[in-house]
């Protein structure tokens, strides 16, 4: 059974008065020993209007096995820890009173990772964090604050098969990172924009969901200006004409989207080449699978170019407006995938032919929009399954919808999506709503083709 969405209350009344979640890492790497060994403060204000009983910590590291160890945990303002205690990818923390409303509490960590290496296993999902011989991740590498729902506690799922599973407050991150024992200097692609001090690399990124970086000795890198940003592509020595396209890509399509949706918030992005065959949005930083840089064809028609695009369009929908990503993937992904015909549509309109007949149509996408990652279908096979309902048949969907509510409309509703619900977590529900005050034509066949919720 596919879990329902939960209606999401929208903002609390305090939010913009208190400050958001703020992190701080200091953190140094040993290449030698692929350890990290991390200081981590967690600066939480209790936003939700109620009493917080007990703190929860999200750790998607310790889904691996012996890759994260806590040396120590301590409140340094607000109500002591008593007591810590796991379930699953949970830490548990209990205090000695509850977090009043309006209360702040400083968590102090010290931790380590042992990143894992990276395994190429064709019946797994490929996976983003860990080190290869030639790129490092760390990514979703310090335990958070999951958001908090009023009236219904802390906002986390497990993980599941495929799909990312997690949800995000935008929160400030500041990170200090010194490389140890590297036999070859090792470049940095990081969420954020590099100040050097000696040893030491700084960054500083505020409103964010995630703070991610990726080490390489074998980076090259090309650089392009677009809405006010710089975005860097980041390749191994082989991919120089399918890295340059992809920052192409990136750039204009950051530039399109800062025209359609909103401003895009950031000083730079990253576009990281992936040691693994998928792809990955983080707040400023995205992999993109080293596949589509061994194919590239040189044409715009091309699964590089639209899945860049895709990547680039993550930023707005996943980092600007937030969603629960397990259990409404959609808002993210079938946005994205749609953001892709919209790159195509204004950019290489000669190539949207090829968008819809090989990215979308020659896979006959059907299922239910609002499926959530735990698609009751099993493992491996069920990820095209996924695939085809969340993002493709998602595509179809917002295209039918911009149909029904024509240019003007669908728009102006994307536009005011973007801008309410910036720096916020969106549902389904708000969706809808802020549609509605754009449109009001009558979407109800519409929704019962593709939705198995009514929104
Ligand atoms: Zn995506």
């Amino acid at each position: 059974m596919a879990p329902s969405p939960t209606p999401w209350p929208v903002a609390t009344p305090t939010v913009g008065e208190l400050p958001a979640p703020a992190y701080t890492l200091t953190a140094v790497y040993d290449d030698a020993r692929h350890t990290l060994s991390a200081l981590e403060e967690i600066a939480y204000t209790n936003r939700s209007g109620e009493p917080i009983s007990e703190m929860l910590l999200v750790v998607d590291a310790s889904v691996f096995p012996g890759v994260f160890r806590l040396h120590t945990l301590e409140s340094v303002q607000g109500p002591a820890v008593t007591g810590t205690a796991w379930e699953r990818i949970w830490l548990h923390v209990s205090l000695d009173r509850p977090l009043a409303p309006g209360e702040a509490i400083r968590l102090k960590l010290d931790y380590e990772l042992i990143l894992p290496a990276r395994i190429a296993d064709a019946s797994l999902r490929p996976m983003v964090f860990g080190w290869s011989e030639r790129q490092i991740n760390l990514v979703d590498w310090y335990p958070y604050v999951p958001p908090y729902q009023p009236g219904q506690g802390w906002l986390t799922h497990p993980p599941g098969f495929y799909g990312e599973h997690q949800a995000y407050e935008a929160s400030d991150f500041t990170v200090n990172l010194q490389v140890v024992h590297a036999s070859a200097e090792l470049v940095v692609a990081a969420s954020a924009p590099e100040r050097r001090e000696g040893e030491w690399r700084h960054y500083e990124l505020l409103q964010a969901r995630t703070f991610a970086l990726s080490l390489s000795p074998l980076y090259q890198t090309v650089t392009r200006q677009a809405g006010g940003a710089t975005v860097t592509g980041y390749f191994f020595p082989a991919h120089r004409v399918a890295g340059e396209a992809a920052v192409q890509t990136a750039a204009e399509a950051l530039e399109l989207f800062g025209d359609l949706f909103a401003p895009y918030p950031r000083e730079t992005l990253a576009v990281v080449e992936a040691d693994f065959l998928d792809g990955m949005e983080y707040d400023g930083l995205f992999f993109l699978s080293n596949g589509f840089y061994n194919l590239y064809s040189g044409a715009p028609g091309d699964y590089l170019i639209a899945l860049a695009a895709h990547e680039t369009a993550h930023q707005w929908w996943y980092g600007l407006v937030g969603n629960d990503q397990a259990l409404e993937p959609w808002l993210d992904e079938a946005l994205c995938t749609y953001s892709e015909k919209l790159y195509y549509e204004s950019r290489h309109p000669e190539a949207l032919s090829w968008w819809w007949e090989v990215r979308v149509r020659y896979y006959q996408p059907r299922g239910f929009v609002d499926d959530s990652i735990y698609n009751p279908h099993g493992e491996a096979q069920a990820y095209r399954a996924y695939r085809d309902a969340v993002y493709l048949n998602g595509a179809i969907f917002l295209d039918r919808l911009r149909q029904q509510v024509g240019d003007e409309a669908f728009f102006a509703f994307l536009k005011d999506y973007a801008g309410r619900f910036s720096t916020r977590i969106a549902t389904g529900k708000d969706f809808f709503t802020v549609l509605r005050a754009h449109s009001m034509a009558d979407l109800s066949a519409l929704l019962r083709e593709y939705f198995q919720s009514a929104p």
